[in-house]
C-alpha cells in the first residue's frame, strides 16, 4: 500500500454539480447522491489512504468540476520546529 506524506480533505460544489454519478461509481465509500436530485454528497470529507487512488480518479473524471481536493501535507518524523 502506498504511503502519502499528505492527507486529502474534500468539499464538494452542489451548486455545479449535474448528478451525473460518476464519482459514486468510483468511490461509493466517499461519495454518495441526494436521493430526491442526485446532487453529490460526500460520505467521508477524510477518506482514508486507501481510498486515495480512486477519489483521485474521480475527482479527474467528475464533468462539472464539483468536486475539490485539498492536500494537506503531513510532517511526520520531521524535526520539532517549535521554539
Ligand atoms: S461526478 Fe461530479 S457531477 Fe457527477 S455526481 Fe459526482 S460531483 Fe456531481
Amino acid at each position: 500500500m502506498a504511503n502519502y506524506d499528505y492527507k486529502l480533505r474534500l468539499s464538494v460544489d452542489q451548486d455545479v454539480c449535474i448528478g451525473a454519478g460518476l464519482c459514486v461509481l468510483s468511490t461509493a465509500e466517499v461519495f454518495d447522491q441526494r436521493e430526491e436530485d442526485g446532487v453529490v454528497k460526500l460520505r467521508q470529507i477524510e477518506p482514508d489512504e486507501s481510498q486515495y487512488e480512486k477519489v483521485l480518479g474521480a475527482v479527474s473524471k467528475c464533468p462539472s468540476g464539483a468536486i475539490s481536493v485539498e492536500k494537506i501535507p503531513l510532517s511526520r518524523g520531521s524535526d520539532t520546529a517549535a521554539k
